[in-house]
């Protein structure tokens, strides 16, 4: 490859060149459909594949060429004819990204998902340490392709470590979410509140820059790069493979317990104001005050509302631990509770169901809650994606057919129809037969479950945004309460307690992910201005703090202070460094032009927190 120098920024693009360099490298490109979606390894824009290889979760983009490479090596080639041809390039991991981004317009686009190879991970149990909060511990570190989704890993994870162990991984809130994408813009699941950002269990990357070098990305290699790509949004290099840590989850109150898992859903009475303010404090007391070594047990999402609010999600522990943490905590109070009877799921039956009052040992005869304990963390995970869409569908957002007990390969009896549908749907009932079936589908990154569709495939209110936002004053949550908001994810716990210097990603005050659809725009406003009044915001709308992975559309003004704080002005210089001719520069990604090397401060400064930081 020719070193070009400053001239390649004008990009002066020779398609004829680009296209013969790729038949050149693979000359058999259209004899052989690969993988899930059957597609040649290289698709022009004339040949029929086109529409189907430049389908995108945002809408049409129209690429120059799609090339599904295989290994490291047909990176760094195609790398090479785009560099020498004057082409940008997009890394497509799953193609999640909201706007589409990945799949950019004229860009040749690097499609990594046919990598992933679960046999060939690397686990490094020799690599264990203390992870961030008090007493917790990760036990190996684990290496994946780039292309793999986090349902690959979290089922690999599964397939490799004995319950005992207890190990844990980030699970997108849909399975085919892409590693790369997810770890480059934050990355939030159920066990965030307890493992960190997915940035945080980070520890090395494989990263093939864009003259074709090979670069390692660690705290001893590379560290600008390292700090770079773990929340700065990408455009650094293609990201070949990524190593993280395996956390173990807390351990058991009595140590010599074996570990479980629970399914939490807990509905709260807000109908009233004091019923309502008491939620709310003691909401926002578990969120930002209480122990994080406890409330960090729990993630997952909530809805809250002026007449009822539901918190729900993973516990990393039995029922009867949750039930002594969140009774602690002051959640479990008889006086903002619904009081209906609950449901229990213990050692894989039902012990109780709604129908009427639990008579369990421990379980409380007040308040409505369903509990659902796993023997492993892959088997809640497996629960959950059964149970996504519950009611009106089950794996929701996954490429399944209508007769998911088919795509699963279980008995038929595990399936009943959906009403005024042709499909039918999983009754996620404790069998583990269900469970053991969805581990293995998500292992096999070919699978249906780990390829973004059915109601997700063409949204038309896919355009969605979030912000994340930190402990509010009372009357300012409670007038959210009275518009009515939902938290996707919560990152209170561990990510609180991670440096704000340590990687990228500029947000370590905020416990609270909220998300908003296209169609959605009055609400996300109202939403918005009533936040911005906070005095955490000083009532500047420029003042909120963004979540990168959850891009607004369109949202053009001031988005790099939005997404990235006072780290932006470092992200420009490592892109400055790495991408010099702005080769992976697209609409959203850090400028590449260098810039003198002075901070500018931000307007709001962010609490610092006390940390403990491996
Ligand atoms: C249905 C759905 C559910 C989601 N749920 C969650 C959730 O629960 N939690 C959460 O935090 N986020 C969630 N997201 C957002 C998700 O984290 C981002 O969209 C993320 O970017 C997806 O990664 P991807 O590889 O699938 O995306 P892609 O669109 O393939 O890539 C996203 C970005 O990363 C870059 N990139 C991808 N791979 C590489 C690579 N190998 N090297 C260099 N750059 C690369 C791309 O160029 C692009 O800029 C969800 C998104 C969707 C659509």
């Amino acid at each position: 490859m020719q070193e070009c120098g400053a001239k390649c920024v004008a990009f002066n693009i020779q398609p004829a060149g680009l296209e013969s360099c790729l038949r050149n490298r693979f000359p058999d490109s259209g004899s052989q459909l690969l993988g899930f979606n059957q597609v040649p390894k290289v698709t022009f824009p004339s040949e029929p594949d086109y529409a189907k290889v430049k389908h995108t979760y945002g809408g049409s983009m129209y690429p120059a060429v799609v090339i599904y490479v295989e290994d490291e090596d047909e990176v760094i080639d195609v790398l090479k004819c785009a560099y020498d041809n004057g082409y940008q390039v997009s890394a497509r991991g799953r193609g999640h990204q909201y706007q589409g981004l990945s799949t950019m317009h004229g860009h040749v686009i690097i499609d990594m998902s046919l990598t992933c190879n679960p046999d060939e991970f690397v686990i490094d149990r020799s690599s264990a340490g203390n992870h961030i909060l008090p007493g917790q511990k990760y036990i190996a570190t684990m290496k994946a392709q780039a292309g793999c989704s986090t349902a690959v890993i979290t089922a690999a994870v599964h397939e490799n470590f004995d319950p005992v162990e207890g190990a844990l991984s980030i699970l997108g809130g849909c399975p085919s979410v892409g590693l790369i994408g997810f770890v480059l813009g934050g990355g939030s699941g159920d066990t965030t509140p307890w493992m960190g950002w997915a940035t945080d269990i980070a520890t090395e990357f494989d990263v093939v820059l864009y003259n074709g070098t090979k670069v390692v990305a660690s705290k001893h290699e590379n560290p600008d790069l390292f700090w770079a790509l773990r929340g700065g949004g990408g455009g650094f290099g293609v990201v070949t493979a990524l190593t993280q840590k395996v956390v173990q989850g807390p351990t058991p109150l009595d140590p010599s317990s074996d570990r479980k898992y629970t399914w939490v859903n807990v509905p709260f009475d807000t109908s009233t104001p004091e019923k309502l303010d008491k939620f709310l404090i003691t909401f926002q007391d578990f969120m930002y005050e209480f122990d994080p070594v406890k409330s960090g047990k729990f993630g997952g999402g909530a809805n809250i509302n002026t007449n009822d609010a539901k918190l729900y999600g993973l516990y990393l522990g039995s029922w009867k631990e949750f039930v002594l943490d969140w009774t602690e905590a002051g959640l479990l109070d008889p006086d903002i509770l619904i009081q209906e009877n609950g449901s229990l799921w213990e050692n894989y039956q039902v012990k109780c169901s709604n129908a009427e009052p639990c008579d369990v040992d421990g379980f409380p005869s007040f308040g409505k809650m369903d509990l659902k304990e796993f023997d492993t963390y892959g088997e809640s995970m497996a629960y959950k994606l059964c149970n996504s869409g519950a009611g009106v569908s089950s794996f929701r957002g996954t490429r399944r057919s209508s007769d998911v007990c088919a795509d699963l390969g279980i008995d038929a009896k595990y399936c009943s129809p959906i009403p005024d549908s042709d499909n039918n749907k999983v009754d996620c009932t404790p069998d583990k037969e269900i469970y053991d079936a969805t581990l293995a589908k998500m292992l096999d990154p070919e699978s249906y479950i780990n390829h973004l569709g059915g109601d997700f495939e063409t949204p038309t209110d896919s355009m969605y945004g979030g912000i994340v936002f930190t402990k509010l004053e009372h009357e300012t949550i409670v007038d959210l309460a009275k518009i009515g908001f939902r938290v996707f994810h919560f990152q209170h716990g561990a990510p609180m307690h991670v440096a704000k210097e340590d990687a990228a990603l500029p947000w370590r005050d905020t416990a609270i992910l909220t998300q908003f659809k296209a169609a959605e725009r009055d609400f996300r406003y109202e939403i918005m201005s009533r936040l911005a009044q906070d005095a955490a915001y000083g009532g500047d709308v420029d003042n909120l703090q963004g979540y990168y992975n959850y891009m607004f559309p369109g949202r053009d003004t001031n988005w790099e202070k939005f997404y990235f704080d006072e780290n932006y002005h470092e992200l420009k210089q490592i892109r400055g460094k790495y991408d010099p001719l702005d080769r992976f520069g697209k609409p959203f990604y850090v400028d590449s032009t260098p810039e003198a090397k002075t901070k500018k401060s931000s307007k709001k400064k962010s609490k610092k927190r006390s940390m403990t930081v491996v």
